[in-house]
């Protein structure tokens, strides 16, 4: 991701660009796992041995206030992000947590009923499949 778009972005979402948050936003967008904070965090000290866990939290949180990353309701007490602000859901394996994409035509927030128009401003919607995957069934 180029540092320039990113600052734009940055600007566009009320952010002040700095290092840290450039390194961990740069951190989720690489990543396909849907980290935890703590994951982002060992990842992000690779390039920044200084920055602390906590710092890391606030920067996901103030990211995700702006839409930039997403919290993935999982399962486990650990919170998981989302760097990926294209509109897609969740399989989430209860067994090993590993969270993964998926793809469901028709399950946008053009297909959601009057009544959730109705309920207020929505902001994104996704579809949470919860289960365990074929790894830990050993399929
Ligand atoms: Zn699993
Ligand atoms: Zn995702």
């Amino acid at each position: 991701m180029q540092i320039d778009a990113l600052k734009i972005l940055f600007a566009q979402s009320g952010l002040k660009f700095t290092n840290q948050r450039y390194l961990v936003y740069k951190a989720m967008v690489e990543a396909r796992d849907h980290p935890s904070a703590e994951t982002v965090w060992r990842r992000v000290r690779e390039s920044a041995p200084a920055i602390s866990l906590d710092t890391v939290y606030r920067t996901l949180a103030s990211l995700e206030a702006r839409g930039l990353v997403t919290r993935v309701p999982g399962g486990a007490e650990e919170s998981r992000f989302d760097g990926d602000a294209s509109p897609h859901h969740h399989l989430v394996c209860l067994q090993c947590g590993g969270i993964e994409d998926f793809v469901m035509l028709g399950a946008g927030l053009a297909d959601l009923p009057p009544e959730v128009a109705a309920w207020g401003r929505v902001r994104d919607a996704q579809v949470l499949v919860r289960g365990v995957c074929r790894r830990c069934l050993g399929l």
